[in-house]
């Protein structure tokens, strides 16, 4: 039975009321809270909103962790900033609900096991390196793949339409170092999405942009950490799939670091490559983009040519967004998690 308890005029947090608003799919009628006529929403429903809001909403960026978490027996509810608090105590007396702070299991924000053995270090983790690259799926791009490349004000007396124009720079010229490379080994990135590139190249509208549309002429071998691992751990900590995940995703110096070990397992495994979730996927919905890293300098030695190059204009820049509650106890929060993560590595010293 659908009874209706509210509508989104009877919360004042503007980004909240959003929320309410775009869950209330009862027909108009006189609200029973406030009296404005307009969409109702019924329990289930706002308990849904509250669960997007708060949950969806709160997740700190580049983890698997939500800082709030939802369920109807907690016994200490967590408090908001003064433009919030009112909302959040109506939307869970009208429901049952119950916002409270969530203290994440450490893999939601990338304590895994591959991890640990990664941070020893050194040669301590080239094997675990080499046993990650078995296992990691692989995937066969085959020739005639399309993929683009981007570069920002290139030289005006630049001949631009050139292999040297488009791979890595030679190794006498500082470059700056990628996801997959430390500044030293040469790795082309590339992307069938233009959109990403333009992202991951963090283009202005002042830039002068080239794109360049390569194609694949031999099939090439890349690790997949898209792709679904076929072993799976008994626990999220054991999970190879979450380890692949962070590796991708998150600009924390120490996974850089980890994500050009496993770039160098997987050059020394003969692999051409690795295709990878971009950086900004987690800011694009229903992402099926191909980001490839792809090792040495493949359009000198021919396994990628040039087939054209323009000049791209920004005509256009959108952004979608949610609302959530501002984590005014993140800091708080991040500490906590420091501290938490300083005893594991001290017990894996000892
Ligand atoms: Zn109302």
């Amino acid at each position: 039975m659908t009874m209706s308890i509210a509508c989104a005029r009877c919360f004042a947090n503007w980004g909240f009321r959003q929320v309410v608003a775009q869950h209330a799919d009862l027909p108009d009628a006189t609200c029973p809270r406030c009296a404005h006529v307009g969409p109702l929403i019924n329990t289930e429903k706002l308990a849904e909103a509250i669960h997007v809001f708060f949950v969806g909403g709160s997740y700190l960026a580049e983890t698997m962790a939500p800082v709030y978490q939802v369920n109807r027996s907690n016994p200490d509810p967590a408090r908001f900033d003064s433009t919030l608090d009112a909302d959040a105590q109506l939307a869970c007396a009208l429901t049952g609900e119950v916002i409270f702070d969530y203290g994440p299991p450490l893999w939601r924000v990338g304590e895994v096991d591959l991890k640990h053995a990664f941070d020893e270090g050194g040669d301590k983790r080239e094997a675990p390196a080499r046993g990650f690259v078995t296992h990691a799926p692989r995937v066969e791009l085959p020739a005639g793949t399309r993929l683009f490349r981007i570069r920002k004000n290139p030289d005006p007396d630049e001949t631009i339409a050139t292999a040297a124009a488009f791979d890595p720079p030679p190794q006498h010229i500082e470059r700056t170092a990628g996801r997959w490379d430390d500044g030293r080994t040469p790795v082309l990135y590339a992307s069938d999405d233009i959109e990403l590139c333009l992202h991951e190249c963090r283009v202005l509208i002042a830039d002068e942009t080239v794109v360049a549309t390569l194609s694949t002429t031999r099939p090439l071998a890349l690790l997949d950490l898209t792709g679904e691992f076929a072993l799976v751990g008994g626990t999220p900590f054991e999970d190879p799939s979450i380890f692949s995940r962070f590796l991708s995703l998150s600009r924390h110096e120490q996974w850089l670091d980890h994500a050009r070990t496993v770039a160098r397992a997987a050059k020394s495994a003969s692999l051409d490559g690795i295709r990878y979730t971009s950086y900004y996927g987690q800011a694009k919905q229903q992402s099926e983009s191909l980001n490839v890293a792809l090792f040495g300098r493949p359009l000198e030695i021919g396994d990628l040519v040039i087939e054209s190059v323009n000049r791209l204009r920004l005509t256009d820049a959108r952004y979608e967004v949610s609302f959530g509650p501002v984590l005014y106890r993140d800091s708080q929060m991040q500490a906590e998690l420091k501290e938490m993560i300083r005893r594991l590595t001290f017990r894996a010293v000892i």
